[in-house]
């Protein structure tokens, strides 16, 4: 495509929970490290998308799942307001608000985010669009991005694709699973009167707001509530849509209730779209429905069921990398191979943190030993996970394998 060529060791596409946790592992690893992000805010979903709870880290019968950065990341969520952790460890079939979890604010965990990657030297690159990747001898060899410099080349030895919608993947050619079911509803940003002198709501009772989500429409038949990611049009069908339907919440509310325009109104919306699932790469081990407390030999780190307490998972490191075999790209976050429930269980922040940082260590380890990421020995980074401080299989927190 011709234009300026810059190089690193590591690039990150995305600025989400994954891609941050992947470049300050790589940058801690000495890396020199560039994360592309065409938003100017980072967090992805979790703060642009007003998606404010980071799930729990536990299982939810009082083991702690995940570590790392998973779990700092966590607490840097809450460290400038308001949220708190609650007191999780008693919690035995815990409800989801006595877990290992937190709500916080997006703002202040932007801030947060915009700190330590400046403290880890993470060159962040915002308002920058990664529009193409180039292969050559079956590895990722470039990307193409555009931002008010114009278009500019990245070289890289190895790439991550944590963008959550597997761009970098799919302008790669890597082939995914892009059929899963994916609702309409919407989260933003509102002031609502009633909580005024309310603490039930996570956010400042002070700021008078509170971040509602108008679920999806259960009187319609599934397929109507199907939407999917991957073209230009059905991205600003769902927005338009998600936006008619906030819109008839508050026409509603004000009808019917003694609510109205100055007691309960809009204040912000989601910058990012609000999908759950776009597209995951097919892995060389695609998790699948039910495979929870299963033994993985490759094994990168454990995660909870976000949805109820009891089940735990391992999370097997060849779901990174794609089954095609294209060198120099690992996936992370969001784009790992998942399917099915396996899907519903990993697509949330922890896993995003968790499998961003493990693709961190390993792209980090790929350039030390100039080996594609998917040829490493699965016991070497798991050495260096455990110096990390993480548990990488059931028993070693407590807890056994499906008979
Ligand atoms: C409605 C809804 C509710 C949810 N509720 C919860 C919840 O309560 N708790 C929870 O833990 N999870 C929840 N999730 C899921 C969770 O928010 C996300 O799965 C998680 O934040 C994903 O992190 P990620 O880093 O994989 O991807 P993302 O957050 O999507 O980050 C990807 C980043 O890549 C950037 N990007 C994309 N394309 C490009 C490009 N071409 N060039 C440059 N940059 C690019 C994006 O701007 C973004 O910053 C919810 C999701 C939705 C939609």
């Amino acid at each position: 495509m011709g234009g300026q060529v810059k190089q690193y060791d590591v690039a990150v596409v995305g600025a989400g929970m994954a891609g941050i946790a992947a470049a300050v592992q790589s940058a801690r690893e000495g890396k020199k490290t560039v994360l592309l992000e065409k938003t100017v805010l980072p967090g992805g979903l979790a703060t642009t998308g007003l998606i404010y709870i980071y799930l729990p880290l536990c299982d939810g019968n009082g083991h702690q799942l995940a570590f790392g950065l998973t779990e700092e990341l966590l607490r840097k969520s809450i460290v400038y307001g308001p949220g708190d952790i609650p007191n999780w460890q008693k919690g035995q079939n815990a409800p989801e608000v006595k877990r290992f979890r937190v709500a916080f604010s997006p703002a202040s965990f932007m801030l947060a985010l915009t700190e330590l990657l400046r403290e880890n030297g993470v060159d962040i690159w915002y308002d920058t669009l990664v529009i193409g990747a180039e292969k050559a001898e079956g590895k990722v060899k470039s990307v193409f991005v555009e931002n008010e410099s114009g278009r500019i080349e990245i070289q890289a030895k190895c790439f991550i694709d944590a963008s959550g919608t597997g761009i970098l993947a799919r302008r790669a050619g890597i082939p995914g699973w892009d059929k899963e079911p994916n609702y309409l509803s919407i989260w933003a940003l509102q002031y609502d009167k009633r909580l005024e002198n309310s603490e039930n709501f996570d956010l400042s009772p002070s700021l008078r707001m509170n971040v509602m989500g108008v679920p999806r429409d259960e009187s319609k038949a599934p397929e109507e509530t199907v939407y999917r990611g991957i073209s230009g049009k059905q991205v600003t069908d769902f927005v338009v849509k998600g936006h008619a339907m906030l819109l008839d919440y508050y026409k509603r509310n004000w009808q019917e209730g003694n609510m109205d325009r100055k007691t309960l109104f809009p204040v912000h919306l989601p910058a990012m779209l609000q999908y759950r699932k776009i597209f995951a790469i097919k892995s060389m081990r695609d998790l699948q429905t039910d495979e929870n407390n299963l033994r993985f030999e490759d094994s990168i780190g454990l995660i909870g069921d976000w949805r109820k307490s009891g089940p735990a998972w391992e999370i097997p490191y060849r779901s990174l990398c794609p089954a095609d075999g294209t060198g120099a790209f690992l996936a992370a976050g969001r784009c790992i191979g998942s399917l099915g429930d396996a899907w519903e269980v990993t697509r949330v922040i922890p896993t995003a943190a968790l499998t961003g940082q493990v693709a961190g260590v390993a792209a980090s380890m790929s350039v030390e030993t100039e080996t594609d990421p998917c040829r490493l020995d699965p016991t070497k980074i798991q050495e260096r996970l455990r110096g990390l401080g993480f548990p990488l299989h059931l028993p070693e927190v407590g807890l056994s394998y499906k008979a």
